[in-house]
């Protein structure tokens, strides 16, 4: 009997039965999204603390950040569930609620970046030696973004590194901050 085509294709992978899925990718991945999350949680802390002092440019482009890195962690989730594989979402730290002056925020945010790029290069040598290429593909975007947000945090750096402690060229900044747009 011919089985009726609009049976064929819709269902998906449940559950992850034993060798479907690399399970130590899988547990990297689930790994990932916490860190993400962790991210995202990291730049609403910061972004706050940039409120507090009044730098509303600074502080409304760390909360659009925020949203990116929530952005980022839904994409690996989704992977997961795309693979029919099974989340295991990973406890999420408390982030500081102190970060110092805009060239500490941002030169903590470009320490993270920098964690999450090394997190993220793993993985993909991991996806690498176990021939798992969808994967490999999968990271390839993050491999890119992972390039612009570390070039971002460190020019964020560097500007408030020669703004020193020049008022008006930190407020300047400030509100060229301002003007991030959203995603
Ligand atoms: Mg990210």
């Amino acid at each position: 009997m011919r089985q009726s085509p609009t049976c064929r294709g819709f269902g998906r992978i449940k559950s992850n039965p034993e060798g479907l899925w690399d399970a130590q990718i899988q547990a990297a991945i689930n790994k990932q999204v916490g860190l993400e999350l962790y991210s995202a949680y990291t730049c609403l802390a910061m972004s706050a603390h940039l409120a507090e002092q009044n730098f509303e440019g600074f502080a409304h482009w760390m909360r659009l950040q925020a949203q990116e890195e929530l952005a980022h962690a839904m994409r690996f989730h989704d992977y997961v569930v795309e693979r029919g594989g099974h989340v295991q979402l990973p406890a999420i730290d408390a982030p500081p609620a102190d970060f110092g002056s805009p060239l500490d925020v941002f030169e903590s945010a470009l320490a993270q970046e920098k964690h999450v790029t090394a997190e993220i290069h793993a993985i993909y040598g991991m996806a690498r030696d176990k021939k798992d290429y969808a994967t490999e593909l999968h990271l390839q975007w993050f491999v890119t973004e992972q390039v612009e947000e570390e070039n971002a945090a460190g020019l964020a750096v560097e500007q408030l590194k020669r703004a020193g402690s020049d008022t008006s060229v930190l407020l300047m900044l400030d509100h060229q901050f301002g003007g991030r747009a959203g995603e």
